[in-house]
């Protein structure tokens, strides 16, 4: 999005050729002709553009190594709550799971697996990726008892002991990424409100 600062340097080092460059266009005009009084001073021109040249200011990136570019591409793009929980994500099938499902979240090493399936289409990946993240936002941080009070009352949509966790981490994705994970086609609910209203809330 920003220009790296070697770029920014390079571009300010050709402003500042060409603006030297410009002054040497008319090297004789001072010894032929009478300088004139209401002459445009066309010079501070380009030092008012030199001036108001963009400043960049570096960001400090997340940087992964999922073991797929693309996953580690699309890391840095997503909303930094997700990754409160400090989850570590991984490109692969869940290796503690039966194969083949397009994403995994262990709870106990809070790892995150994004399997190949997953790759089917950008907006499946981005769910699955938020999905899953949600898992460890359910799990491993201090939003934890928010997070599960706000889906409390909802129906099933996972028999057993995760599904308060599917629900939540269904509802994350559909407040941080909702276009995506209704294109994804492969959701646990749609996590309409107020469930989904106060998992938002939980999430402030
Ligand atoms: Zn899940």
């Amino acid at each position: 999005m920003g220009l790296s600062s070697r770029t920014c340097r390079w571009i300010t080092a050709a402003v500042a050729v060409g603006f030297l460059a410009g002054c040497g266009l008319n090297p004789s005009a001072g010894a032929s002709v009478p300088p004139r009084r209401h002459n445009p001073v066309t010079p501070a021109t380009t030092t008012t553009t030199t001036a108001t040249a963009p400043v960049v200011v570096p960001i400090p990136a997340r940087v992964f190594a999922t073991g797929n570019a693309q996953l580690d591409a699309l890391m840095p793009t997503l909303p930094s709550v997700l990754f409160e929980g400090a989850a570590t994500v991984h490109f692969g099938w869940n290796p503690l799971d039966t194969c083949c499902h397009a994403g995994g979240y262990n709870p106990g090493p809070n790892e995150v697996w994004v399997g190949q399936s997953a790759f089917e289409s950008a907006a499946r990946l981005t769910y699955v990726a938020v999905h899953e993240l949600g898992h460890s936002l359910q799990l491993h941080t201090a939003r934890a008892a928010a997070l599960t009070a706000a889906v409390a009352g909802a129906p099933v949509v996972r028999a057993g002991p995760w599904d308060d966790s599917e629900k939540v981490a269904d509802c994350i994705a559909w407040v941080l990424s909702p276009a995506e994970t209704a294109a994804s086609g492969i959701t646990y609910w749609r996590c309409p409100d107020p469930w989904r209203s106060q998992v938002r809330a939980a999430l402030q």
